[in-house]
C-alpha cells in the first residue's frame, strides 16, 4: 500500500524562494495599484483578524457543497439537472454549475450524436428514466436534420431540485482564460451575468483582470459573488507568488478532484498545499494581506462510471445559519468552513483567548486519523532559518479523534490537515488518502492606516 505523505522539502524550488520573498513586493504592486474596486470593508480586515470558529455554533448548520462542476453546457458529459440530482442524492446541500465561459441560460440544443460520443452510454435514456418523457425535449434541427435534445437553463430546472434548507443550486461560471500559453481559470459563484475572460500579458495580469470583472459585477449588481482561483498546478500555470500577489482574491482550490491538476507537483514544482503556505507566508509577512483560504472541489466532467473527473471527490463543509447564497458566501469569507476529500469533522474551534485550535473527528470503526498542524514562522521567530525550515512546517502531529494545538507566538498562522487511514475509494492520484483541510487561524494584520 502506498502511503501519502507530505512531499519532502528538499527540492530545488525551495532554493529560489528566499529571493522570491524579496522580489514579490514589487510584483505585488501590480495587484494593488490599479483602480481595483475595494471589497466591502468588513470582509477585509476586522472580520478576518478574528477569523474562524470562535463563535457559538448555536443555530448553525454544516452544509456540504461543490462549487466546481461541468455539464453539457460546456465540456461535461451529462444534463445539468441529472448532475444536480446526483449531488442531491449524495447528501450535498448546494451545488454551483460552473461551465467554461457560459452560464446555463438561454436556448441551447445538443446533437444526440454528440451526446453519445461524449458519454458512450444511453445518457438520454437515463435522463428520461429520471425526469420522465414529458420533461425531455427533443427535435430535429431544421437546418442540419440532426436529432437534438434541449439543454434546460438553470432557472427552469432549479425549482425542481431546490428545497429550503436541504438543497440549493447556485449560478457559476469557470472564467477560462489563457496567458503566456497557460490556462488561467477562475470560478465565480453566484454571479448574474456571464463574464468574458479578458486575458493579460502575464498569467498574473489575467487573474487580476478577470477578478476585477467579478468584483465590478458584485458591486454594480449589489449581490455577493465569490471568486476563487482554480487548480493552480493545472498546466503548472500559476506559482505561489501569483497566488500571493492577487491580494484581493481570498480563495483558491487546495484540492481539485480532476486527475489532471498535478495536486502533488513534481520535481520542478511544489505541491498545491505547499504553494498555499508559501503564498500565505508572502501575503502575511510581505504584503500585509489576509491569507488565502483553501477550497476543495470536484471539477467534475464525467458522470458515467468512475473514470476521469468523476463527482464526489472534493467538497466544502460550510457552517452557516441558512442555506442561501448570501449566508454561504458570508460564512466562507469568514473562514467558517473546511475543505474535504473524504474526512468529516465533528467540530473545528479556534479559541482566540487561549489561541488554541481544536479539531474533533467522528469515531468510526477501523478509521484512524492523523492530524498535522502546519505553520509558517514569523520573520522575527525564523531569524536566518532557510525557507524550508520556516514555511509550511509541521509543528505538531497527533493521532486520534481529537487534535489540539496552542500557538506559541512564533507562528504567522497555523492550519490543520487531517488524514484518514482509509484509502480514497475513488482516488484522483495514486495513493490518495481521505483528508480534510482547515483554514489558517491565529494570524493578524496591522491596523489599516
Ligand atoms: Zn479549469
Ligand atoms: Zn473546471
Amino acid at each position: 500500500m502506498v502511503t501519502q505523505s507530505r512531499p519532502t522539502v528538499g527540492r530545488n524550488w525551495w532554493k529560489t524562494i528566499g529571493l522570491l520573498l524579496w522580489t514579490i513586493g514589487s510584483n505585488a504592486a501590480l495587484a494593488q495599484t490599479p483602480a481595483t474596486p475595494t471589497p466591502p470593508a468588513e470582509s477585509k480586515k476586522g472580520a478576518f483578524v478574528t477569523a474562524a470558529h470562535s463563535d457559538s455554533t448555536e443555530g448553525l448548520h454544516w452544509f456540504k457543497g461543490n462549487l466546481h462542476t461541468h455539464s453539457f453546457w460546456s465540456d461535461g458529459n451529462d444534463f445539468p439537472e441529472m448532475i444536480a440530482a446526483w449531488y442531491k442524492d449524495h447528501g450535498y446541500h448546494f451545488l454551483a454549475l460552473s461551465d467554461h465561459n457560459v452560464l446555463s441560460e438561454g436556448q441551447r440544443w445538443i446533437d444526440e450524436e454528440e451526446i453519445h460520443r461524449r458519454t458512450q452510454e444511453d445518457a438520454i435514456g437515463k435522463y428520461r428514466d429520471r425526469f420522465g418523457e414529458r420533461w425531455v425535449e427533443e427535435r430535429k434541427n431544421p437546418d442540419t436534420g440532426h436529432r437534438q435534445v434541449r439543454l434546460k437553463p438553470l432557472h427552469e430546472f432549479g425549482p425542481l431540485l431546490n428545497e429550503a434548507g436541504r438543497f440549493l443550486m447556485l449560478t457559476g461560471e469557470e472564467i477560462s482564460d489563457r496567458a503566456e500559453g497557460k490556462p488561467v481559470h477562475m470560478n465565480a459563484t453566484n454571479l448574474q451575468e456571464r463574464i468574458d475572460p479578458v486575458g493579460g500579458v502575464t498569467v498574473r495580469e489575467a487573474l487580476i483582470n478577470n477578478l476585477r470583472q467579478v468584483l465590478e459585477q458584485e458591486r454594480r449588481l449589489g449581490r455577493l459573488i465569490l471568486p476563487h482561483i482554480n487548480h493552480p498546478n493545472f498546466g503548472y500555470a500559476l506559482t505561489a507568488e501569483d497566488l500571493a500577489a492577487v491580494v484581493e482574491e481570498q480563495f483558491f482550490e487546495v484540492y481539485n478532484g480532476h486527475p489532471g491538476v498535478n495536486h502533488l507537483g513534481d520535481e520542478q514544482h511544489m505541491s498545491v498545499e505547499q504553494m498555499w503556505d508559501l503564498a500565505n507566508a508572502i501575503r502575511l509577512s510581505q504584503l500585509n494581506a489576509p491569507p488565502l483560504y483553501g477550497l476543495a472541489t470536484d471539477d467534475s466532467h464525467n458522470y458515467h462510471g468512475i473514470n476521469g473527473a468523476s463527482p464526489g471527490r472534493g467538497w466544502v463543509m460550510v457552517q452557516a445559519a441558512f442555506l442561501t447564497p448570501e449566508h454561504l458566501i458570508t460564512a466562507l469569507r469568514s473562514g467558517h468552513f473546511y475543505a474535504s476529500s473524504g474526512v468529516s469533522l465533528r467540530a473545528v474551534r479556534f479559541d482566540e483567548t487561549s489561541r488554541t485550535l481544536t479539531l474533533e473527528m467522528p469515531s468510526e470503526e477501523g478509521t484512524e486519523y492523523t492530524t498535522q498542524f502546519i505553520a509558517t514562522l514569523s520573520p522575527e521567530a525564523a531569524g536566518a532559518l532557510p525557507a524550508a525550515d520556516r514555511i509550511g512546517i509541521v509543528v505538531a502531529e497527533q493521532q486520534g479523534n481529537v487534535a489540539t494545538y496552542t500557538l506559541t507566538g512564533t507562528e504567522l498562522y497555523v492550519r490543520a490537515v487531517v488524514t484518514s487511514s482509509r484509502p480514497h475509494p475513488n482516488p484522483s492520484y495514486d495513493g490518495q488518502r481521505q483528508q480534510a483541510w482547515t483554514q489558517p487561524v491565529g494570524w493578524t494584520l496591522p491596523p489599516p492606516n
